[in-house]
C-alpha cells in the first residue's frame, strides 16, 4: 500500500470511529436523561392520597345547624360573590371560596377562579380548618405539609400549594365551613390580609343569618295575609248571621211563634260558638308557638278512650258515613296526655268525615309496635293534591280542592305541634279522588302492672 492510500484509509477509519463515538455518546445521554427523568418522576410526584380530617366532636349538631340555614345547593348570590371577590383581591390569590362542609362533601356557595361546585369532604382543606373554629387555618406550601402533600387537589388540578381559610362560625359556635383563599404557588399572608380575611368571614356569616331572617319575615308576611283572609271570611259569615237574626228578632219577634224565635236564637248561639272555637284555635296555636304547652300524662285505657271518642263524634257523622274502629292491640294502658291526644284524634277524624262529602267509610285503627302507639285514620274522600301536601301543617293553609267545605286551616297546624310536643311523628298519604290516610305515632310509655 502506498503511503498516500494508507493515510487516506487512516482518515476514513478515524471518521468512522468518530461517528460511532458520537452516536454512542448521544445514546448514552438519552439513556441517562430517561433514567433521571424516571427517577425524578418517582421521587417528586407522589401517589395521590388524601388524609381526611377528623369530624368535629359536635358533628351531628353542627350538621343540624347547617341544615337550618337551608343554603346548600342554592343558586349563587351577589352578596356572597362580592365577598369572595374581595377576599381574592385583598389576598392576591387566583381562587377564593365560601365553602360549607356537608356530611360527605364541601359545597361552594360562592367561588372565584374555580369551576367545581363541590369536592369530596375527605379532600377538603376546609374540613381541617373547621377543627379550630377560632383560628385562621393557613398552609403556606401544601407540598411541605404531610396532611396535604399527597392530596389529589395538590398533586393535580387545581394544584393547590397555598391555602388560608377562616372558619364561618354561627352565634351558637358551630363552624359550618370557611371563607378561604387558594394559590397555585407557595406564599404567605401579612397581618393586614389575615385581619381582612377574618372580617370578610364575619360578613359571610352575617349574610347567612340575614338570609334566614328574610325567609322568616317572608313566612310571617304570608302567615299574616292568610290570617287576615281566613279571619275576614270565617268571622264575617257568623257575624252576618248574628246581625241578620238579631235584626229580624228586633222587628218581628212580637209576631213570631215561640219556635221561630227559638230557631233564630239558636242560629245566633251557633254562630257565637263557631267564632269562639275559632278564637280558641288561634289562641292554641299561639300557645304552641310560644312553647307554652303543658304535658300532663295519666294512665289511659287506649281502647276505651278511642271508643269514647267515636261516640262523641257520632253527632257529626251523617247517615251516609260509617266510622269504624279496629283495635290491633292487647288492650293496653299507656301514660299519655288525654287532652293532647283527644285534640289530635278528634281533629283528624272530623276532617276525615268533613272531606268525605260523597259518604263512605272512615277507618280508625290502633296499633302498638316497637315502642310506638300508632293511630291510623283513613278516608275515601276528596283527597289532597300533591302540591299541597308539603304545606298542610302550616297555619291557615288549605288545599285548593276544598271548594266550599268550611275550615280555617288551623286544625292540622295544631295537630302537628301537639304530636311534635310528645316526640311523636305524623305522616300523610293521599290521592285526589281516592282518599287520605293520616298516621300518628306517639312513643308508648306503658303503665306497669296493668291487666284489663
Ligand atoms: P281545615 O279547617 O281547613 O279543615 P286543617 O288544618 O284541619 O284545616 O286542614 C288543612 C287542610 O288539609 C284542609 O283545608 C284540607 O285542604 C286538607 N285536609 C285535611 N284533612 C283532609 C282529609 N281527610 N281529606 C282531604 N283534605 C284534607
Amino acid at each position: 500500500m502506498s503511503r498516500r492510500s494508507f493515510v487516506r484509509s487512516l482518515l476514513e477509519t478515524s471518521k468512522v470511529i468518530r461517528f460511532l463515538h458520537r452516536s454512542l455518546n448521544q445514546s448514552f445521554l438519552k439513556l441517562r436523561y430517561l433514567h433521571r427523568h424516571r427517577q425524578k418522576k418517582r421521587n417528586k410526584i407522589p401517589i395521590a392520597k388524601a388524609s381526611p380530617a377528623a369530624n368535629p366532636s359536635n358533628e351531628a349538631a353542627r350538621l343540624e345547624a347547617l341544615q337550618r340555614y337551608e343554603i346548600l345547593d342554592t343558586p349563587p348570590e351577589d352578596a356572597f360573590d362580592d365577598l369572595t371577590a374581595l377576599a381574592s383581591f385583598i389576598c392576591g390569590t387566583p381562587i377564593a371560596l365560601v365553602s360549607l362542609i356537608d356530611s360527605n362533601r364541601q359545597w361552594f356557595k360562592s367561588k372565584v377562579g374555580l369551576e367545581a361546585t363541590e369536592t369530596p369532604r375527605e379532600l377538603a382543606f376546609c374540613a381541617h380548618a373547621i377543627l379550630s373554629p377560632s383560628e385562621p387555618f393557613i398552609v403556606p406550601n401544601a407540598l411541605d405539609d404531610e396532611r396535604f402533600a399527597t392530596n389529589p387537589l395538590v398533586v393535580s388540578d387545581p394544584d393547590i400549594r397555598f391555602y388560608a381559610g377562616v372558619p364561618l362560625v354561627t352565634a351558637d359556635n358551630y363552624p359550618l365551613g370557611t371563607l378561604c383563599v387558594i394559590d397555585r404557588i407557595p406564599r404567605r399572608l401579612n397581618r393586614e390580609q389575615i385581619d381582612a380575611l377574618r372580617a370578610l368571614g364575619r360578613q359571610v356569616i352575617t349574610q347567612m343569618d340575614l338570609r334566614i331572617k328574610l325567609e322568616k319575615e317572608k313566612e310571617l308576611n304570608e302567615l299574616k295575609s292568610r290570617f287576615v283572609s281566613m279571619t275576614s271570611h270565617e268571622f264575617r259569615t257568623p257575624l252576618t248571621t248574628i246581625m241578620g237574626s238579631a235584626d229580624l228578632l228586633e222587628y218581628y219577634s212580637d209576631k213570631w211563634s215561640k219556635e221561630k224565635k227559638q230557631s233564630h236564637l239558636q242560629r245566633i248561639q251557633n254562630a257565637v260558638q263557631h267564632m269562639t272555637l275559632l278564637l280558641d284555635d288561634v289562641l292554641l296555636i299561639g300557645k304552641a308557638e310560644a312553647g307554652k304547652l303543658k304535658f300532663n300524662p295519666s294512665p289511659l285505657d287506649l281502647k276505651q278512650f278511642c271508643l269514647d271518642l267515636i261516640e262523641e263524634l257520632q253527632p257529626n257523622v251523617s247517615n251516609h258515613h260509617s266510622l269504624t274502629f279496629v283495635n290491633h292491640t292487647q288492650d293496653i294502658k299507656a301514660n299519655l296526655d288525654q287532652k293532647l291526644l283527644r285534640h289530635i284524634l278528634s281533629n283528624l277524624l272530623s276532617n276525615a268525615i268533613k272531606y268525605s262529602p260523597d259518604g263512605g267509610t272512615v277507618n280508625f285503627e290502633l296499633f302498638c309496635q316497637e315502642g310506638w302507639l300508632i293511630f291510623q285514620i283513613q278516608d275515601f274522600g276528596i283527597g289532597i293534591p300533591e302540591k299541597d301536601l308539603p304545606h298542610l301543617f302550616e297555619s291557615f293553609y288549605r288545599a285548593n280542592n276544598v271548594g266550599d267545605i268550611p275550615g280555617t286551616g288551623l286544625g292540622l297546624a295544631i295537630v302537628k305541634r301537639f304530636v311534635d310536643f310528645q316526640d311523636g311523628k305524623i305522616a300523610v298519604e293521599s290521592e285526589v279522588g281516592v282518599g287520605t290516610r293520616f298516621t300518628v305515632q306517639i312513643p308508648f310509655h306503658p303503665v306497669a302492672n296493668y291487666s284489663s
